[in-house]
């Protein structure tokens, strides 16, 4: 017997078992409303509870017994239609997440919701007190007992942070709601900032093109001959920071809108200042949305609907702007394409890089890729052919680059130096304290890892079968290697040198503070680090302060290194580059290589000439001296070739699959079970995968939860990809699920 008016439905649990797609049935009426892309009511399980779901497959009729039938359609428009259906379905693929997740990902939460205009500059909102593992499991444990809670924590998992007022309205729970959450520690309060408008149009002014220079002009003609072609391309625009690199991407998106198109431009968070902002508004006037994460989700859903009514041309946005609905898609940007906040962190982790890929080859349009640092796989690519590369090799505007110092850190040891800051760092920040200069101490530290090296001669404890840092644990004095899991004993003197100084390495931003405070105890000094800022909006206080206060020193972290604009900070000093050298990561080297190009291009940005000083104990590295030098081609020809013949990536793909529980001999134990499951598979499957570990993780504890890796090297392919998520489902149906999580990323950002 055939069933009629059938619709497939994905319904929204986040659940692995009830990841695939259920059949109803739909009375006449409604199905003739039936699209992809509905939001709907079904009812699900034994106990027919009724659930939202969305309609992503018409079969219209199937071969089947009885069906039940959808209950209502809750959107009178589509959420989505067959291409994003698509994107979603990819990032199911490539995330090892759910269909459910990832259309939540695409369609602004708190939608269908009405809300009163928020006025005030500052409100109150709520985010997470505990880590994401510790939120999935909590989650788990309130669902059935407090259903109102547990949707707050779902709805905190996506958002970093979401107003109270918002909270209400989505989630339907009560103020008592958020303020038991608060008192059980789950979540916290803080207040908002919020930029209803980050800018007021109507006070900018038109700005008109430049007269392009000759390497724009080429890189503009590449562009809009692709766009004419109506092809699909990818092009990496590789130019220092100052080379005009945003004069080429307004200049094609003004063919794109006199085509009658529109263009998304994805900018990492940092940067999406409102300089950057009315450089666009100034151009193209009012038919562009923002989309930032400091917008409530009150006007990320207006943004949303201006964008769905085709009010708007351009979209300026962070990661998430990949997936606004834009009608006519002419053109995809990606600003400092190279930057890892374009990674989501949370489920689905999908990287807005791929989703851009996909999404220029649905339309059949050219894709831009834009960076003075490009990663090695998109420079990679370039030199392939399959990306067509452009170079901005002059800076557009007159102002120099500053100029680099690197100050060797032994040396200073040897003369009985044991502060923080060389001598010449020391001088360099006198000089800008009798001129009146701003200057800004850089520390690299991710606060977890710690290596260990030698001061005398600079040595540093690798890994001998993976080439990355290895990392020290204080309470037992052992050295490991969290790759693949190689422990040795700590060192007590120096396998180079034969020195006793070799020793963990780690100086908090605090310490940094003390010793400038006393060295310069005239000076205005400001922190800023993940201690200072714990509120949402402290960041923004810290840096306005710093620069309408000509707050003297600037000490900051990560923070600090990259987006700020100052036009008086004229100095730059890195306090320790060896923090970033020997990040525990086979990245390291590309990453420091951002860095200091990054943090360099701090100084110096007003009319008077910026310089910058780099202390390391490592002064031959050929990393910073090819930054020093602004080389990135002589950065690449050598990492390329150490990634070659270490087999990283961009020659392999890295899947890392991370176990959680809190029993460490145990998970030890099953984390090892996994692995060799894993290689037996890839044996009768006859792929060929290397499969690295079990080891912990550099963070190999969180909030009593240890945390074991395994690490898959091999070109990722659907195929591999269908195993892991077999062996995902398989273990949420073992007993060992309860206590032990297990979460499956493709190339993960960091390897922590
Ligand atoms: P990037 O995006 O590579 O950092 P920008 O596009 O911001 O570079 O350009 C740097 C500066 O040079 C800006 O102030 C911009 O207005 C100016 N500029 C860019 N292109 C030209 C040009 N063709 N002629 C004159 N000035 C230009
Ligand atoms: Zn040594
Ligand atoms: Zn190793």
């Amino acid at each position: 017997m055939s069933v009629k008016n059938v619709v497939g439905v994905v319904v929204d649990r986040m659940a692995r078992e009830v990841d695939r797609v259920f059949h109803y049935t739909a009375p006449d009426e409604m199905y003739k409303k039936m699209q992809i892309g509905l939001s709907v009511l079904v009812p699900f399980g034994r106990g027919d509870n009724v659930l939202e779901g969305y309609i992503v497959e018409l079969p219209e009729e199937t071969e089947c017994k009885e069906l039940k039938e959808v209950r209502a359609i809750l959107s009178e428009e589509p959420l989505f239609d067959g291409k994003m259906l698509e994107v979603c379905r990819h990032m199911q693929d490539t995330c090892f997440c759910t269909l459910a997740s990832a259309i939540k990902a695409i369609t602004p939460p708190g939608r269908g919701v009405r809300r009163n205009c928020v006025n005030d500059k500052i409100i109150n909102g709520s985010r997470l007190a505990v880590s994401n593992d510790e939120a999935f499991s909590i989650l788990e444990n309130i669902r059935a007992k407090a259903p109102k809670q547990a949707k707050i924590i779902e709805l905190l998992l996506q958002n970093d942070f979401v107003a109270n007022a918002d909270i209400r309205l989505i989630t339907g729970a009560g103020q008592g709601a958020i303020k038991a959450l608060e008192q059980k520690g789950i979540i916290c309060s803080c207040e908002i900032e919020v930029f209803r408008k980050p800018v007021d149009f109507s006070k900018i002014k038109r700005t008109q093109p430049f007269t392009p220079t000759k390497e724009q002009k080429i890189a503009i003609k590449s562009v809009t001959e692709t766009l004419d072609a109506g092809k699909n391309q990818t092009f990496l625009l590789h130019g220092v920071t100052g080379s005009g690199k945003t004069e080429v991407f307004l200049q094609c998106i003004e063919t794109v809108i006199k085509k009658g198109k529109s263009a998304i431009v994805l900018v990492p968070e940092i940067a999406l200042t409102p300089q950057t902002v009315e450089r666009f508004v100034g151009r193209f006037g009012k038919r562009i949305a923002i989309i930032h994460s400091r917008l409530s989700l009150g006007e990320r859903h207006d943004e949303y609907k201006r964008i769905l009514s085709g009010e708007v041309d351009v979209v300026v946005g962070v990661r998430s702007a990949i997936f606004a609905p834009l009608k006519n898609l002419g053109l995809i940007v990606m600003d400092e394409e190279h930057e890892t906040s374009y990674k989501a962190e949370n489920v689905p982790a999908y990287h807005a890089r791929d989703i851009a890929l996909l999404r220029a080859k649905q339309h059949n349009i050219p894709l831009i890729l834009a960076s003075a640092t490009p990663c090695m796989e998109s420079y990679y690519r370039a030199q392939t052919g399959e990306y067509k590369l452009l170079e901005l090799t002059a800076r557009a505007n007159e102002n120099d680059m500053p100029d680099v110092e690197i100050v060797d850190l032994r040396r200073e040891l040897i003369e009985g130096n044991r502060s923080v800051l060389s001598g010449r760092l020391k001088e360099e920040i006198e000089k800008n304290l009798k001129n009146g200069e701003q200057s800004i101490l850089f520390l690299n530290r991710r606060g977890f890892s710690t290596f260990v090296s030698c001061r005398n001669c600079g040595y540093v404890v690798k890994c001998e079968h993976c080439n990355v840092s290895m990392t020290y644990h204080k309470n037992k004095n052992y050295l490991t290697c969290h790759y693949c899991g190689y422990t040795v004993k700590n060192y007590e003197t120096c396998p180079e040198c034969g020195s006793k100084y070799i020793k963990h390495f780690g100086t908090g931003t605090q310490r940094v503070e003390e010793e400038v405070k006393e060295l310069f105890p005239d000076a205005s000094v400001i922190r800023m680090d993940v201690d200072t800022t714990s509120g949402k909006s402290s960041h923004q206080q810290i840096l306005d302060k710093f620069a309408n206060e000509k707050i003297d020193i600037l000490i900051g972290t990560q923070m600090v290194a990259k987006g700020l604009d100052f036009p008086d900070v004229t100095l730059v000093g890195v306090l320790a580059a060896d923090m970033s050298l020997n990040l525990d990561d086979f990245r390291a080297g590309e990453r420091t290589f951002d860095l200091v190009t990054q943090v360099c291009g701090r100084a110096g940005r007003g009319n008077k000439l910026g310089r910058a000083v780099i202390q390391t104990y490592q002064p031959e590295s050929n990393v910073l001296l090819q930054a020093k030098e602004q080389d990135y081609k002589a950065f690449y020809n050598e990492e390329i070739m150490l990634r070659r013949s270490l087999n990283y990536p961009p020659y392999c793909d890295i899947i890392s699959m991370v176990l959680m529980g809190n029993n460490e001999q145990a998970l030890s134990a099953y984390a090892a079970r996994i692995s060799n499951t894993l290689k037996m598979e890839f044996l009768n499957h006859k792929i060929s995968a290397e499969v690295i570990g079990p080891g912990p993780c550099s963070l190999s504890r969180i909030n009593n939860k240890y945390r074991w890796r395994i690490l898959i090297k091999c070109k990722a392919s659907k195929e591999i990809r269908t195993i892991l998520r077999q062996l995902a489902q398989s273990h949420d149906k073992r007993k060992e699920s309860k206590w032990i999580s297990l979460l499956t990323e493709q190339n993960p950002n960091s390897m922590m």
